[in-house]
């Protein structure tokens, strides 16, 4: 097997670390690298979006038509990883990679027409209504409540965890509109706008103090008939949908791979600092073991990647991805709390307003914030024990 890249991808990938070297600046890297929070603030998400979009490489899986750009895998590999490298600020993925991938391929073309390009623009903001107090692994349970009349849903009921709610314009949730049979059958799937007096939204912090996500509560809050994807009380499909683009971790391990060079440069700083060389010897197996795990996600990932075609969903094994990318994670975002020992003690996150200064390096503000933080990994878009328990059915067949 050639694992080289060819001359043309090295020339893709020249023209990459190009576009990265003009349109990355120090500032998105370090407002990127600074946050301790589980997604990236939104002005600089959506700086950083906007310069894709311009350039045309924002979507590069979608259609054509709609902005996709007929990338290869390797080539959709090349870009991902060098943004990794480069330091770029996550994607906001609620609209990029859950409503979008799910209106193209589940959507009507009015729905297509209307809402892709304001996804790509940016002037549409998206946040997911799924949870509920009473409903998050059991999401079927879900009891908020629909009721149509004529051309409009009058929607009742309470949202959980929904992230970035009180930054977004749209909502896409899941309601329910029946109680008669099984609880999987009466449900539907709505969009709406967050600014309407139907909709509250309640702040709740985490516990490393970032605001993440809100409770989202709706009072006769109205959607449009319309803005419906597949018909009513069956949104239980379309849910599933487009919870394995959400679980599918992209080409996972890229970023893990820049997270494994940052702590080799802990490591190296702080040997540096205390005159200690066997600080880096006592890491390094730890190290090197994370990063053969991230480097075989790579190509887990790859390979799943190959065997789509374009339009499909990628199947259960976006929950093998989902279980592998955020337990790595949490691997290593605990490594790195480790090697940073009692610098990570005091709380410094500077997003909270702190202008005390930095005690330690620069770096280590935000380390322990994001270890905090990152405990959420394996629990949003569905437990990794649900994930565990949906490999073992469809994939194991047991
Ligand atoms: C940072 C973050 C962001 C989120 N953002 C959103 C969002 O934007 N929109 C949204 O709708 N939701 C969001 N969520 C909610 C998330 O999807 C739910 O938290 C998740 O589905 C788990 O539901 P729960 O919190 O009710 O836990 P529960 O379902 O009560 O689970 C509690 C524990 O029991 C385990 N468990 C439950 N059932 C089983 C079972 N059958 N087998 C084995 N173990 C089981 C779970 O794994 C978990 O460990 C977010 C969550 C987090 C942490």
């Amino acid at each position: 097997m050639n694992l080289n890249f060819s001359e043309e991808e090295i020339l893709f990938r020249n023209e990459v670390q190009t576009f990265l070297e003009k349109e990355l600046t120090e500032d998105l890297v370090l407002a990127a690298k600074s946050t301790s929070a589980v997604f990236t603030e939104k002005d600089i998400a959506m700086k950083w979006q906007s310069k894709l979009a311009k350039k045309g490489w924002l979507v590069p899986s979608w259609p054509e038509e709609y902005g996709g750009t007929n990338w290869t895998h390797t080539q959709k590999y090349i870009f991902s990883s060098e943004c990794a490298k480069a330091g770029a600020p996550n994607l906001i993925p609620m609209g990029l990679a859950m409503i979008g991938p799910l209106l193209l391929g589940k959507g009507t073309q009015e729905q297509k027409d209307y809402y892709i390009p304001r996804i790509i623009s940016g002037e549409d903001y998206w946040c997911q209504g799924y949870s509920e107090p009473g409903a998050g692994s059991d999401l079927a349970s879900l009891q908020c409540k629909a009721i149509r009349e004529g051309d409009k849903y009058i929607i009742n009921g309470t949202k959980i965890w929904t992230t970035h709610a009180h930054l977004a314009n749209k909502i896409f949730c899941l309601v329910r509109t029946d109680n008669s049979g099984k609880k999987q059958e009466g449900i539907t799937f709505l969009m709406l706008d967050m600014n309407q007096p139907g909709v509250k939204v309640e702040p709740i912090l985490t516990m490393a103090e970032d605001h993440d996500f809100n409770q989202v509560v709706f009072t006769d809050a109205i959607a449009e008939v319309k803005d419906r994807i597949g018909k009513e009380n069956e949104g239980w499909s379309v849910a599933k949908y487009l919870l394995e683009f959400e679980r599918s971790g992209g080409v996972g391990g890229s970023k893990s791979l820049s997270d494994i060079q940052f702590i080799r440069k802990l490591m190296n700083k702080i040997s540096t600092t205390h005159n200690d060389a066997s600080f880096i010897d006592l890491y390094s197996t730890k190290v090197t073991e994370l990063e053969i795990k991230a480097q075989s996600i790579q190509y887990t990932a790859l390979r799943i990647l190959s065997s789509l075609k374009g339009g499909d969903s990628p199947g259960p094994e976006s929950s093998m991805m989902k279980t592998l990318v955020t337990d790595l994670e949490q691997e290593i975002s605990e490594v790195t709390l480790e090697v940073i020992g009692y610098y990570g003690i005091p709380f410094q996150d500077t997003s909270l307003g702190s202008n005390e200064p930095a005690i330690g390096d620069e770096s280590f503000r935000s380390i322990a914030g994001k270890y905090q933080n990152l405990r959420a990994t394996t629990i949003y878009g569905g437990s990794n024990e649900i994930q565990r328990n949906i490999m073992a059915k469809a994939v194991l067949g047991l």
